[in-house]
């Protein structure tokens, strides 16, 4: 089965992707955390999309398709994590959309606390989910940081973006049938639970 997690930034998509992905052990696709590797890494793709990253735009979705094509190739299984992001994006194929709600304060209030661990990318947040040693990850022992795009300007700008780009595509599957929407406002646990009900892997 592919499945894939909409919603707001901060909404957690990230996080049970990755929850997901070990305890089936499914490929997980971040299209974020692809992106910020490749500016991590300076590569020619990363220079070009490192500004508009920072501001929190949208990569073009010629690129962002080409990435994710590359990764899914034909494989049965797999988890996206923030695609398909944009109209245009509608372009692989997907079982099921998992749409996470969460008022706009609340994901303010996430993204504000979030921290990610510069090696692994595993995701925390200083209040909810707290590493074991304060400022240092619990799997690598990389340190955890804030991520560049987390000023509140820049976060006002991301609601705005996945109002007006985002929405769209969950109307769109709404509409097709192959959408469940769960309310990302409960605890961790809970909201992990429902959307492990909805996964079927093929193997
Ligand atoms: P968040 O859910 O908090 O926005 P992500 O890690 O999913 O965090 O995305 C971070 C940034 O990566 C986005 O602001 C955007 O610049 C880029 N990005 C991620 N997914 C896509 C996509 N499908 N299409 C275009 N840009 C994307």
């Amino acid at each position: 089965m592919r499945i894939s997690l909409l919603g707001p930034p901060g909404s957690g998509k990230g996080i049970y992707a990755e929850k997901l992905g070990k305890d089936f052990r499914v490929p997980v696709i971040s299209v974020g955390n692809i992106l910020r590797e490749e500016v991590e890494n300076k590569t020619e793709i990363g220079k070009k999309i490192e500004n508009s990253m920072k501001k929190g735009n949208l990569v073009p979705d010629e690129l962002v398709l080409k990435l994710v094509n590359d990764r899914a190739g034909k494989k049965e299984d797999i988890i996206f994590d923030g695609f398909p992001r944009t109209i245009k994006q509608i372009n692989v194929d997907i079982d099921l959309i998992v749409s996470l709600t969460c008022s706009d304060k609340v994901c303010i209030k996430r993204i504000k606390d979030r921290r990610i661990c510069e090696k692994c990318n595993k995701i925390y947040n200083i209040l909810t989910l707290k590493p074991k040693k304060k400022g240092i990850c619990d799997v690598c022992g990389g340190k955890l940081v804030s991520r560049n795009d987390q000023g509140e300007d820049v976060i006002k700008d991301r609601l705005r973006i996945f109002r007006k780009e985002t929405l769209p595509v969950i109307e769109y599957f709404k509409k097709k049938g192959n959408l469940d929407e769960i309310n990302a406002e409960r605890s961790v646990d809970d909201i992990y639970l429902d959307i492990r009900k909805l996964f079927k892997p093929k193997k």
